[in-house]
Formats: C-alpha cells, sequence, structure tokens
C-alpha cells in the first residue's frame, strides 16, 4: 500500500472514530461546569483517547495503545481532532509532553516503568520551574532541597504552575547547592503533590479562571529515587522538559488553529465582506501563515525523530504559534466585529479556538509561557546564529 492510500486510510479511520467520541457541545457544557465538573470531563476525554489509541501518538511505539506513530501519522491525527474541534488537554498536556519527555529522554528504567502507566491511566503532572525571581533567569531559582538520609527535603515557594490545583504530581527543579555556576547547583525532582507541606494556591485570572498556581512547599520530604538525574545535573534534565513545551505542544496547538481556519471564513461570508479585496488579501495572507506555521512545526519533530534537533529549533516553533495565533485573532476580530470582541464571559470552553478574544489574549499569554519571547530569541542569536552575547566594540 502506498503511504498516501496509508495515510488516507488512517484519516477515515480517526474521523470515523471522532464521529462516534468526540464530545458534542462540550463549549458550551465546559461554561456551565464547576471547576471540579470541568476536571472530570477532562480526565473522561482523555481516557476515551486513550481507549482510542490517540491520547499519545508521539510516545514510542509499545508504550501506549496507538503510540509509535511516524510524523506524517500523527499529523493526521492532529489534523483530525483539530477539524472535530475536540476540547484541547488543558489537565493532562504537562504529563503527556512535558513529563513524558522527561523520563523519556531522562528517566531511570524504573521511573519509565513507574510513571508513564500511570499517565496513560489519568495521573497528571504539574511543572513547578518558575518561582517569583526566577522565570526568564530560571537558574537563579532558590526553592532549597536539602538531603538526608533517603530523602530531599524542600522548603521554597514557586508560581505559574499550570493547572498544579489538579495534579497528582509535579516536576520540581529544587537547588541543592550554591557553589559553582547558577545551573551547576540545581537538581530535578519528582514531587507527591499530596505530600505533606505542600500548598496550592490557585491564583483568580481577570476574565475569572483560574490557570495558573502559586505552591509553597515547607519540609517536603521527596524520596532520592524520585530524582531525575544526578544531584546538580538537573538544569540539562529541564532542557528536556521545556523543549517538549516549546515545539510538541505547541505543534498540535498550530494544527488547532490552521483547522479553525473556516471560523474566519464563515465571519467573511457572514459579515458581507466576500467582496472586499483588502479583507480577501489578508485572509490570504493569515493561510499561508498559517500554512507556514505548521510546515515549522513538522519541520522541528522530524528534526527530533532524525536526532538532528537544534538549539533553538523549538524556540522557533514557539514564538511562531504566538505570533501567528495573534494575527489569526485580530483579522478574525476585525471581520467579526462587535459582535466577537465582546463575546463574554471567556472560559475553558472558549479555548482554543472557541472565542476570538481568548485566542487573543492567550496569543500574549503564549509570548510568556514556556520561556518569553525575548528569551528565545536570545536562545536563537547566541545558540543557533552565534552572534556575540555582549556586542563588542559597539559604538553607538
Ligand atoms: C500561560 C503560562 C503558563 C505558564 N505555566 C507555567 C508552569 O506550568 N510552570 C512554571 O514553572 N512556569 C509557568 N509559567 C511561567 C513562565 O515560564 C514565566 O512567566 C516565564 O519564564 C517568564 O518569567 P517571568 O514571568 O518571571 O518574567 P521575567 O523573567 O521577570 O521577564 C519580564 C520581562 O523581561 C524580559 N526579559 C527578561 N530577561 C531578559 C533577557 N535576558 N533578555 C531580554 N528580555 C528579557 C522578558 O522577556 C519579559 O518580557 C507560565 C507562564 C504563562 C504565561
Amino acid at each position: 500500500m502506498s503511504e498516501d492510500t496509508h495515510l488516507e486510510e488512517l484519516r477515515g479511520q480517526v474521523r470515523k472514530w471522532l464521529d462516534a467520541n468526540a464530545p458534542k457541545g462540550w463549549r458550551d457544557a465546559y461554561k456551565a461546569m464547576t471547576h471540579a465538573q470541568f476536571a472530570q470531563a477532562q480526565r473522561d476525554w482523555f481516557q476515551t483517547l486513550v481507549a482510542g489509541g490517540y491520547a499519545v501518538p508521539h510516545w514510542p511505539a509499545g508504550l501506549a495503545p496507538g503510540s509509535g506513530r511516524s510524523l506524517a501519522e500523527q499529523k493526521v491525527i492532529y489534523e483530525e481532532l483539530a477539524r472535530a474541534d475536540t476540547p484541547r488537554l488543558l489537565l493532562s498536556f504537562v504529563s503527556t509532553y512535558h513529563a513524558a519527555s522527561t523520563f523519556l529522554e531522562c528517566g531511570t528504567e524504573e521511573q519509565k516503568a513507574r510513571y508513564l502507566p500511570a499517565i496513560l491511566e489519568g495521573e497528571t503532572w504539574c511543572q513547578g520551574f518558575s518561582e517569583p525571581n526566577a522565570g526568564s533567569d530560571l537558574a537563579s531559582l532558590k526553592c532549597r532541597a536539602e538531603r538526608k538520609g533517603d530523602v530531599y527535603v524542600v522548603n521554597g515557594q514557586k508560581v505559574w504552575s499550570t493547572m498544579a490545583q489538579y495534579a497528582d504530581k509535579c516536576l520540581l527543579l529544587v537547588r541543592t547547592s550554591s557553589e559553582g555556576a547558577k545551573q551547576a547547583g540545581i537538581t530535578f525532582l519528582l514531587m507527591d503533590m499530596k505530600a505533606r507541606g505542600v500548598s496550592v494556591r490557585p491564583i483568580n485570572q481577570i476574565q475569572g479562571d483560574q490557570e495558573f498556581c502559586e505552591m509553597f512547599l515547607d519540609e517536603v520530604e521527596i524520596p532520592v529515587s524520585d530524582r531525575v538525574g544526578e544531584e546538580g545535573k538537573g538544569w540539562a534534565v529541564s532542557q528536556a522538559t521545556l523543549s517538549s513545551e516549546r515545539g510538541l505542544t505547541l505543534m498540535e496547538l498550530t494544527y488547532k488553529m490552521r483547522g479553525a481556519l473556516w471560523r474566519i471564513a464563515g465571519l467573511i461570508r457572514s459579515n458581507g465582506l466576500e467582496e472586499d479585496r483588502g479583507v480577501l488579501r489578508d485572509f490570504g495572507q493569515l493561510v499561508a501563515r498559517c500554512d507556514s506555521a505548521c510546515a515549522i512545526a513538522d519541520q522541528f519533530l522530524q528534526n527530533r525523530i532524525d536526532g538532528i534537533e537544534r538549539m533553538g529549533d523549538a524556540s522557533i516553533v514557539k514564538n511562531t504559534y504566538s505570533r501567528v495565533l495573534r494575527e489569526y485573532a485580530l483579522l478574525g476580530l476585525r471581520v467579526g466585529g462587535i459582535g466577537e470582541q465582546y463575546r463574554a464571559p471567556i472560559t475553558y470552553g472558549d479555548l482554543t479556538t472557541g472565542n476570538l478574544m481568548a485566542d487573543f489574549m492567550n496569543s500574549y499569554a503564549w509570548t510568556i509561557a514556556g520561556g518569553s519571547e525575548e528569551v528565545q530569541r536570545n536562545i536563537l542569536s547566541e545558540r543557533m546564529l552565534e552572534m556575540p552575547r555582549e556586542p563588542k566594540n559597539w559604538v553607538l
């Protein structure tokens, strides 16, 4: 069977499966849900995807139903999920991308055997990296861990941990030494969110949701067996986690955005703008920009599969997505007019892309999440283009 025929067959299978299994009317349903109901709806959809073999097509073969898919097959699945406008897995994406990448690249065999199957059974992870004074300059983090026999005792604060209020476990960066370079004293631990001394406080956002949390850690004990990599070598492990956030997560979102272009086309038609040459030109440009964003995401994944990923590849995917999402939302808000601009309140049911105002605001969030846009540009200029860190001999 040719590759094209195989992919078309797969597309047919996924589409048929989604017709039968994708949640119907979830955007409206999410709007009326309590936090607990939202969490349950997310868990149910994730389990449905696991059973169908579409939850983790990017994991290596044999680890989950439907895993080990080729890049071309993953694209088909993402395209079909986007076409069916299924809910984004807000509760599980840190688990299936960030946590899984960390275990697969840096975990022990025991950690892989223990944590990967648990993710499929519904265990959810959050990421405890950022601190009040350590975001862009993550390596200056202060959350302290001291080894006492078989455990580390952790004290400190974390902030901006997405969905931490629902998480069972946390990917935690701590400082185990203040000697030498900042990066050298960082250790990567796996924390049980129910351990004694962990307090989680959700942060109220301006539009009413609570996507992030603060975490306070007071004498929290974490077994040494829950350390990923060696003590003091956590910085390298954290790069595996972050590269998955900047690359793989955004591949799915990029396809979702391209798959939602019909919404803009629908607004152009319903507002009688089909003859407006300026609007049509901008829409054509947007379609090309969405296609190029997908191509960049594809190239990222292909480089990773081929083992030739370069430092900065994931930064390109992230910066491109946030920029194109803004263009997408801006054109939609322009052609949609006042009706689209004031479709409030915004809830989880609006993400992504069910409410253009939510997409617009989210495009700014994505210039910060996973490392700010400016910092990604620093990575690109210094690591990929090898430009000097401190320009020398510049005369201003
Ligand atoms: C939607 C979202 C989800 C997030 N989820 C998580 C999560 O789950 N877990 C987690 O640990 N964190 C999370 N974060 C936090 C995120 O990683 C940090 O916000 C980010 O790294 C920036 O850090 P900061 O907020 O402290 O800003 P700062 O580091 O204080 O930066 C402030 C401004 O200064 C600029 N700047 C700083 N340093 C430089 C430099 N060297 N060169 C040029 N410009 C610079 C930045 O670009 C930014 O514009 C999330 C953030 C968002 C928005």
